[in-house]
């Protein structure tokens, strides 16, 4: 299976270009301990799968897909990689995505550009653009993506795919390249709802290397699928039908939602009030958090050093000029701006506080309702290079999914149908731990 996994991405990701780097060698000998050891009890065992190149992953090249790590190798594992390790899973290469999960399109990262798996002039979204690319095109049957505002969500509803940001604290973050610490996590990209559910299973679970995750017990994420959504009670936000949102995606959740009442579900429109201030809270936080956390790319302690410095602080200065991208200076200068004494009031905090209104609004539905349901981006796929010369509009597109990370709840994204040859997301949003009604509701579609 490894072997023609293999050889399938070769000829096919020369178009697609779902990888910035292959693993085989070590691909093949993991396939090869697990055959030796002959012990297929672990669903994942010999199963091939991609990595988000932010992932670490022991003496094997990991970037973020950017150039300031071209040849990092890190020296251990991240958590999840050394849980898929013990799965006995394969590892057979580094998903591209964008610079340090900065994007939406898989258009930032330094190495190449991905395309969409249904439609090779259209981006595959992002941050995990390369993931969900390779998972919907066939190449592997599950990927692992990070998602810090919609970017494990948003490839996948752009690829027809089922993609789960787990709540935060679930899995850790041990090992996985930080953008904003409050808001990111890792979580499975799989073609189908029971897929993502072992997956998850596999890579969840409290780890002390991680202080903000989770001391919980991790329930099996399968145990309510398959069972009936009968007078379950769904929450339908208004503010996730408003202006910005296009007429095939609405009319396609909407199809979608109806479906959920013919199975017995009681569904309500409800408000989140403080919806159109997400994106804006989001920039700011973080911004301020990415630009703290990228201060460690100095060019001492990792990956690529301007080879043109003379000094010690040509050397930060020279190695960050050259090796960050134009989307991750933009975000720095944001975050430090914000952070400044004089500015840290009248953003940063504000921000804050903003974060807090949008957590209560979810709270107040949670009292009431199993579960909200709407679409998971505004639009559609668009064209490679159509949309990224404009910052703004894409920041936009992510006014869905950046409320779930602030208020640190388990979003999924599942395909709601094709509208126009492309894929529509349908976005599941749960109660803080409540991964598995997530799953049981959308399975009920499969
Ligand atoms: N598109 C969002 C951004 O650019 C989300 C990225 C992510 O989740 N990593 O920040």
């Amino acid at each position: 299976l490894t072997k023609e996994t293999l050889a399938n991405i070769q000829v096919t990701d020369e178009d697609l270009q779902a990888f910035v780097r292959m693993h085989a060698d070590e691909a093949l000998a993991k396939a090869r301990a697990v055959d030796e050891k002959g012990d297929f009890s672990n669903l994942l065992a010999g199963i091939p799968m991609a990595i988000k190149d932010n992932i670490a992953t022991n003496g094997l090249e990991t970037t973020g897909a950017s150039h300031i790590l071209s040849g990092f190798k890190p020296v251990y594992d991240a958590t999840v990689t050394t849980k898929l390790n013990d799965s006995g899973a394969v590892i057979v290469g580094k998903a591209n995505m964008d610079e340090f999960a900065m994007g939406g399109s898989t258009e930032t990262s330094y190495y190449k550009k991905t395309k969409n798996a249904w439609d090779h002039t259209k981006v595959p979204g992002g941050s995990s653009g390369g993931s969900a690319a390779a998972v919907a095109a066939g190449q592997v049957p599950y990927a692992l993506g990070s998602d810090t505002g919609g970017s494990i969500r948003q490839p996948a509803a752009f690829n027809g795919l089922v993609g789960m940001k787990p709540t935060y604290g679930r899995v850790s973050r041990f090992g996985l390249f930080a953008m904003a610490s409050s808001l990111d996590q890792i979580g499975p990209l799989t073609r189908t709802v029971k897929d993502n559910a072992f997956v998850l299973n596999a890579i969840s679970g409290f780890d002390k290397k991680d202080s903000t995750s989770v001391e919980l017990e991790v329930p099996d994420f399968a145990e309510k699928i398959g069972q009936d959504i009968k007078g379950m009670k769904i929450a339908v936000p208004e503010e996730y039908f408003q202006e910005g949102i296009s007429v095939e995606v609405a009319t396609q959740v909407k199809a979608a939602i109806a479906q959920l009442e013919d199975l017995g579900a009681t569904v309500d429109t409800v408000s989140l009030p403080h919806t159109q201030y997400g994106v804006a809270a989001y920039y700011i936080l973080m911004s301020s958090e990415a630009s703290s956390n990228l201060q460690r790319y100095d060019g001492i302690r990792y990956g690529f050093r301007a080879p043109d410095a003379k000094s010690l602080e040509e050397v930060y200065k020279n190695t960050r000029t050259a090796g960050f991208g134009d989307e991750v200076k933009r975000r720095i200068m944001l975050g430090t701006y914000s952070l400044s004494a004089g500015a840290y009031d009248a953003f940063f905090k504000k921000a804050a506080q903003i974060r807090t209104l949008i957590i209560e609004d979810f709270n107040q539905v949670f009292a009431d309702y199993d579960l909200i349901v709407g679409p998971t981006t505004p639009t559609q796929p668009y064209g490679i290079g159509e949309e990224i010369g404009d910052p703004k509009t894409m920041y936009l597109g992510d006014v869905l999914t950046i409320p779930v990370n602030l208020a640190g709840l388990p979003g999924l994204s599942i395909n709601a149908g094709f509208n126009g040859g492309m894929p529509v997301g349908l976005q599941l949003i749960g109660k803080p731990f409540d991964e598995a009604t997530l799953y049981q509701v959308a399975y009920a579609f499969e």
